[in-house]
């Protein structure tokens, strides 16, 4: 049953973003019967699909509508639902927002539509997010635990209230664009992974993006769990004032949560052996204790999560070997798009690399992954980012005697990395940009590349490469 907050007489409910999740949260209001406006300030052919099937529900639409349409779309409107793509600076957001607009995200709404009945895991990060809603959906699974997985990366949160209903567990990935229009969620159980700075044409300042992700915790109580990471100076701060259960993945001592001894440890029990495992990296089995923490929130016992975990592999575009040529690997890391993903992927391998790095501009600074560069062989720079990150770069590589090449698009970059490399080096894939440049999407550019790399040679999909953490 729909709360009373999701309506107010006949004024309408503006969703803002003819995107999939406004399409869902559209439709979801709709068919509750509430009177809906959905606009987007673009009126490209994508959004008037979106709008041609609203309209087909009896909702009320305008594709193009911004600046210049103010009064249109905010006339008669009581509140706001935005779509993650919608930046806060956008003036449809700014304008509702002066005149004291409530502006709720998509997930948001779902929670509201949800009602308390449902147990809600959720879990946001700069880097992880989705490996680990996949590592408690793997958990779950073999738990046998009714269960959904849903935001962000996964289906819009809207779209899957009955299934979400039925099932009675939600697994919820949050980006840190959700959480900002996201008041009080008070999940019961809440993870963050980590906090580096990305998104910051999206977010006003780091504080402001650190802020938002920190708002996962919100609305917790003593009764609640709190998963953060010990490594991390965000998580380590944040966790001395919530009121929330703690597990500080990483941290030592006997009830710890922790990789150590070749064995994985959830509160001190050792639940796993790091060999039964079908990826690497100490990062990766961190994101599994965290797994492991929220889907054991939700019910997941030691032998379930012996089970989700050791069967588990790696979503694609995630350090996924596509390749061999002339004794050379090639790796596809394409969802590495940020600085700290490229020095999680460069600390778990132990080969020479030729790293490349490039695509879209998201002005984000370079120096987390100038440390780990001592391992490579040679770095090439691409895309609109390539130039600048190369400049950034430039005097971290000639101290560490690594290459430094320039190219245009990633063909390019993929030929002259062949050129750099020798027989026993990795060709790594760790663009720490988005790919919007050139692509339509992170798959699409790892796709691109393994068929550049590995047109003429069998491909090795699936295959994780890494060390074991040290
Ligand atoms: P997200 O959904 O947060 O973007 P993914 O699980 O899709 O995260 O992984 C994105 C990238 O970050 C991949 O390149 C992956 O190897 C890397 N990565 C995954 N987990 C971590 C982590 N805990 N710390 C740093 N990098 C990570």
């Amino acid at each position: 049953m729909a709360s009373s907050r999701v309506s107010r007489g006949s004024d309408k409910t503006l969703v803002y973003g003819l995107g999939e999740s406004g399409e869902a949260a559209a439709r979801a209001l709709a068919e509750r019967g509430y009177p809906v406006l959905a606009a987007d300030s673009a009126d490209t052919g994508a959004a008037r699909d979106v709008a041609a099937r609203l309209e087909g529900l009896g909702v009320e639409t305008r594709p193009g509508a911004g600046a210049e349409a103010l009064d249109e779309v905010l006339g008669g409107v009581w509140r706001v639902v935005t779509s993650p793509g919608v930046p806060p600076r956008d003036p449809v957001l700014t304008e509702a927002e002066r005149r004291g607009l409530p502006v709720v995200s998509e997930v948001a709404l779902g929670l509201e539509l949800l009602g308390k009945d449902v147990r809600v895991a959720a879990v946001t990060g700069t880097n992880g997010k989705t490996t680990v809603a996949d590592m408690a959906r793997a958990i779950l699974e073999a738990s046998g635990i009714p269960h959904v997985v849903a935001g962000n990366s996964w289906s819009a949160l809207t779209g899957r209230l009955e299934e979400i209903r039925r099932a009675g567990n939600l697994v919820l990935e949050a980006s840190s664009f959700q959480l900002h229009y996201l008041p009080e969620p008070g999940f019961g159980a809440a993870a963050l992974l980590n906090v580096r700075p990305d998104h910051m044409n999206w977010h006003s300042s780091f504080e402001e993006y650190t802020q938002d992700k920190l708002r996962v915790f919100d609305g917790q109580g003593a009764w609640d769990l709190a998963v953060l990471n010990a490594h991390d100076p965000v998580c380590i701060e944040a966790a001395e004032d919530l009121p929330a259960e703690k597990i500080l993945v990483g941290a030592g001592g006997a009830d710890g949560t922790r990789v150590g001894g070749g064995g994985l440890y959830l509160r001190g029990e050792r639940i796993l052996e790091v060999e039964e495992l079908g990826f690497a990296g100490r990062h990766n089995h961190e994101n599994a204790l965290a797994a492991a923490a929220l889907a054991g929130s939700l019910g997941a016992d030691a032998e379930g999560i012996r089970g989700g975990l050791s069967g588990y592999r790696m979503k694609a575009h995630r350090m996924q070997v596509v390749g061999e040529r002339g004794g050379v690997l090639y790796v596809d890391d394409s969802k590495a798009t940020n600085p700290a993903a490229v020095a999680a992927a460069l600390s778990g391998l132990e080969r020479p690399v030729v790293l490349l790095l490039g695509g879209s501009e998201k002005h984000t600074d370079f120096s987390e992954a100038a440390s780990y560069l001592s391992g490579c062989r040679a770095v090439v720079c691409y895309g609109e980012a390539g130039g600048r990150i190369a400049d950034s770069l430039a005097e971290a590589a000639s101290g560490y005697g690594v290459g430094l090449g320039r190219a245009a698009g990633l063909a390019e970059a993929v030929s002259e990395a062949e050129s750099r490399s020798r027989a026993g080096d990795v060709v790594l894939l760790s663009p720490g940009c988005a790919s919007f440049d050139e692509f339509a999407g992170y798959a699409e550019r790892g796709e691109a590349f393994a068929r550049l790399c590995c047109a003429d040679t069998p491909r090795a999909s699936g295959v994780a490469i890494g060390r074991e953490p040290g």
